[in-house]
């Protein structure tokens, strides 16, 4: 089937899925959930085949998913329509569904990205269209044999096995009324361009290169031992991951040998083995990339703390550089298994170093004086603070960025108003 006719059934699936109620869509969550759980290694498997996360992270992910599903199954219908108070006997607004959401996703949480994004838009009224990640095809087609197993109508959810060039025709379809891209600056300027040119709504959720803000009260050696793991999850590919580590000069003596240490003991393994906590990246031109990003830090003067090193194609053993302001390479994102280190006087300052780059997905600050963290609260760029733990997303509370790290908010009760139209019905 080519790509219009496949549109015309979203379009018509589209038009009986609005007529469901918003508990009917709930119940089929529900049972996607189980479905999921019912067979985690299943999914977890191709997860690591195709991009090698390392196969409990797979498995996690899976379960985590799934959580998502089951939170969206029981959540509120804040939905429903509203009464407002006004001399007019009828004056309510409604959220009524757009129609087909194409999604354009990556491949470093394959799963969670397309579900995160998919299951709100549809449980919203909405039908789904998805390109997903070129390595990724695979774990397309699973989810989209999850949407028919769970028992939704056919074509409610449609994986599409497209390249980029055919985002612009699908987009151009009168049958598509936004998109949600998760990826880099460059392809999210390039789908919100074409959504902007046809006045169609987008969600994008880009890069990021967050700070871990260590202050002189926190617990230091704790920060220490989680910082690796904020860092280097998923072999260092997470958007928002804790990627400059911002700690204050007093304590730089206490943090940096303890994060070191601990750092360290990320070795790269066979994704497969259960005991393997990073792995080989999801493609070569990605670690080419990673290296020639390192070079270009070095080149700008950065300080080698643990060396970036090759292994094999894909496979880099960790490395970490200290870094001064005006490093060039801090207006990029480094995704992959390379840490960069900063040292800051007074909280203004590590302020300023957090802030001074183009992206702000999700900041962390550990200190124990509130009000200390009410000041980093208050003055981060960002769409997530977190206080005495590395930033992770959570089914329950909204995600988003601020400046290049995109726009529009996912997950929670927020996320399921992202693809919907207020309609506002007055009268006597
Ligand atoms: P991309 O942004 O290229 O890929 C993400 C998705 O966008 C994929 O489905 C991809 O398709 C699609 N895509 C890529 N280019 C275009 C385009 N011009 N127009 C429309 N769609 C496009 O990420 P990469 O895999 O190349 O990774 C590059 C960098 O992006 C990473 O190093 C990282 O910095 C960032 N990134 C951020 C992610 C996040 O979670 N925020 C996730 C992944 C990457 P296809 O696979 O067919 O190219």
């Amino acid at each position: 089937m080519n790509i219009q006719a496949k549109l015309e059934l979203g379009n018509k699936a589209f038009l009986n899925w609005r007529k469901i109620s918003f508990e009917e869509r709930q119940k089929l969550f529900s049972k996607m959930a189980e479905l999921m759980r019912s067979d985690v290694d299943k999914y977890a498997v191709t997860i690591t085949k195709e991009m090698h996360k390392p196969i409990t992270q797979s498995i996690a992910e899976i379960n985590k998913t799934a959580g998502m599903l089951d939170y969206y199954a029981n959540c509120e219908n804040v939905l429903a329509p509203e009464n407002i108070e006004t001399e007019f006997n009828v004056s309510e607004v409604h959220h009524a569904p757009l129609g087909i959401i194409l999604g354009v996703m990556p491949w470093n949480f394959p799963f969670w990205q397309v579900l995160r994004f998919a299951v709100p838009a549809i449980l919203a009224g909405n039908v789904v269209v998805l390109k997903h990640a070129s390595i990724c095809f695979g774990t397309g087609r699973l989810i989209e044999e999850l949407f028919v197993q769970a028992g939704f109508p056919e074509a409610v959810f449609q994986n599409f096995e497209v390249g980029h060039k055919e985002i612009q025709e699908i987009l151009e379809s009168p049958y598509v009324q936004g998109v949600s891209l998760t990826g880099s600056g460059k392809a999210g300027g390039e789908v919100a361009s074409i959504a902007g040119k046809n006045i169609k709504r987008s969600v994008l959720e880009l890069g990021g290169s967050d700070a871990y803000i260590v202050l002189d009260d926190a617990e230091i050696l704790k920060a220490a031992k989680e910082a690796p793991r904020g860092k280097l999850q998923n072999t260092g590919q997470v958007c928002n991951a804790a990627k400059r580590f911002l700690v204050q000069k007093s304590v730089e003596n206490e943090f940096i040998p303890a994060f070191v240490e601990e750092y360290k003991t990320y070795v790269p393994g066979d994704p497969m083995d259960k005991n393997t906590r990073i792995s080989k990246m999801a493609r070569k031109d990605l670690a080419d990339e990673l290296l020639a990003q390192y070079d270009k830090a070095i080149a700008n003067g950065a300080e080698i703390v643990l060396p970036l090193e090759r292994l094999s194609d894909q496979e880099l053993k960790p490395g970490i550089i200290k870094v001064k302001a005006g490093n060039p390479i801090l207006q990029e994102e480094l995704f992959g298994p390379l840490a960069m280190l900063m040292v800051g006087e007074t909280d203004e300052e590590l302020l300023a170093l957090a802030n001074d780059i183009p992206f702000g997905l999700g900041n962390a600050i550990w200190t124990k004086d509130k009000k200390r963290a009410q000041f980093f609260i208050d003055n981060l760029d960002s769409g997530t603070v977190s206080i005495n733990k590395s930033t992770s997303s959570d089914a329950r509370l909204p995600f988003g960025g601020a400046k290049q790290s995109g726009y529009g908010v996912e997950l929670s009760t927020v996320a399921l108003r992202e693809f919907t139209i207020t309609k506002t019905i007055v009268g006597n």
